[in-house]
């Protein structure tokens, strides 16, 4: 237990930056919602455990926290405490999301990332993306006149 405090500070940190199950994921999750898309959550059999997974169209979201994922904006700037094992910390991270990015589109997926610093409009472009494609199945599955 010599690292109790250690482990307790730590933890507090990230359940400050983490993403799953948060205010975040759940903003997203109600958008989709509302517009009327079917979703599973954590889809663990995926590359990187996508947050949000809508398998009807392939698409695959990640709902990112900036400093956790090292996104190049204000809240993506490392603490002046310790900054070398956070930045170790974050780059792996983000060498982690590429592998994920990657692999998904290999895989014939849509990898799409939301960033928590431009929620709205990322939501925004996801629902423009999704009804886009939602009509295009609609338009397939009419039958020749
Ligand atoms: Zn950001």
């Amino acid at each position: 237990m010599t690292d109790r405090l250690t482990a307790s500070q730590r933890s507090g940190l990230m359940s400050r930056v983490r993403t799953k199950g948060t205010s975040l994921e759940l903003t997203v999750r109600r958008a989709l919602h509302r517009s009327g898309f079917r979703f599973r959550l954590h889809a663990r059999e995926l590359p990187g455990c996508p947050d949000i997974v809508l398998p009807r169209y392939r698409v695959a979201i990640f709902v990112h926290g900036c400093f956790w994922h090292g996104h190049n904006c204000r809240r993506g700037k490392l603490p002046e405490t310790r900054p070398e094992f956070w930045r170790a910390k974050i780059a792996a991270n983000v060498v982690r999301d590429e592998h994920a990015i990657a692999r998904l589109t290999q895989s014939g997926w849509t990898p799409i990332t939301i960033w928590q610093c431009t929620i709205s409009e990322d939501v925004d472009a996801v629902l423009a993306r999704l009804s886009e494609l939602r009509s295009r199945a609609l338009f397939l599955q009419r039958p020749p006149s």
